[in-house]
This record gives structure tokens, C-alpha cells and sequence, in this order.
């Protein structure tokens, strides 16, 4: 199966292009970290590639090592900054998988002991707790 081309418009490229407000907490020449909008748990961060690629299935490899570098990077920080018992990292590919935006990203979600991960794309945040939590997240991640 051939699977679609990159769109350049989709929401994440818009934001990569600073056309769409988000509430970053890491961005080196090759990485950007935001918080999730719709978290399945406090803390939901999203780390991408600025090179654009559908999903992993098409990226090319040499951005996958930078990408993983900042993976880790923010699964600590997170971790310190909620006090988290532990981190899930998540990452779909094509409608089937439940992937929603088109452009490779990964999902970094503090977890605690006996607390269930909200639905995947669920509700909205409000923006004043998004903003909260990235502030924690960038103290950590300065620490
Ligand atoms: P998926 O493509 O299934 O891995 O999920 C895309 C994720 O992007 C979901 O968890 C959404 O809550 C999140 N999302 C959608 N729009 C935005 C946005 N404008 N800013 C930050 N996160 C978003």
C-alpha cells in the first residue's frame, strides 16, 4: 500500500513554522518539545523532528538518533518535574495505529503508580495549566 505524501499544512508543521501557538519547553536546530493540548495525563509532552516525515515509517534514519537523544531528555525531565513513578513513551503510524497529525512525533507522559492513562486525544487542557506545566518542564530540563 502506498501511503500518502507529507503535508506540508498539517498542525504541526504549522507549528514548527511558529503559525500555530504551542507551549514549548525544548528546541535545539533538529528537536522541538511542546506540551500535548489534549493530555492523557499531566505533563504530556510531544517531541518532534523538524524534518518532516509522515511518521517513523518514512523518516529518514538520521534523525531518528537526535530525536530519541531529546526523548530521553525530556522523559527525565518530566519525570522530576511531576515526580512521576514513571514515563510512557508512545508513537503511532497511519490512521490504523490511531496516529491523528501527520508529522512524526513522539508522546512523553509522566505515570503514577495505580493511575490510568486518559484517552488518547481526549479533552482539551486549558491553556493557563499547559502553560503551568511547561514551565516545570523547562526548570527541569534547565536543572
Ligand atoms: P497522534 O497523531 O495520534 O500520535 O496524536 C496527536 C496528538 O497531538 C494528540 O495527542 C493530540 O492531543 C495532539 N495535538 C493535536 N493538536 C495539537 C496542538 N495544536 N498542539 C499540541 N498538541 C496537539
Amino acid at each position: 500500500m502506498v501511503e500518502a505524501a507529507y503535508d506540508t499544512d498539517n498542525i504541526f508543521a504549522k507549528i514548527l513554522r511558529g503559525e500555530i501557538p504551542s507551549h514549548r519547553v525544548y528546541e535545539d536546530e533538529a528537536v522541538v518539545a511542546f506540551m500535548d493540548v489534549m493530555p492523557q495525563g499531566p505533563g504530556h509532552t510531544l517531541v518532534l523532528p523538524k524534518a518532516p516525515s509522515r511518521n517513523l515509517l518514512d523518516a529518514d534514519a538520521s534523525t531518528l538518533g537526535p530525536l530519541f537523544k531529546i526523548v530521553q531528555k525530556v522523559a527525565l525531565a518530566v519525570k522530576q518535574a511531576f515526580g512521576a513513578d514513571g514515563v510512557t513513551i508512545l508513537q503511532f503510524n497511519e490512521p490504523a495505529s490511531g496516529q491523528t497529525v501527520y508529522h512524526l512525533h513522539v508522546h512523553v507522559i509522566p505515570r503514577f503508580e495505580g493511575i490510568a492513562l486518559k484517552p488518547h486525544s481526549g479533552g482539551m487542557e486549558k491553556p493557563e495549566i499547559l502553560a503551568e506545566n511547561a514551565g516545570k518542564i523547562r526548570a527541569a530540563l534547565a536543572s
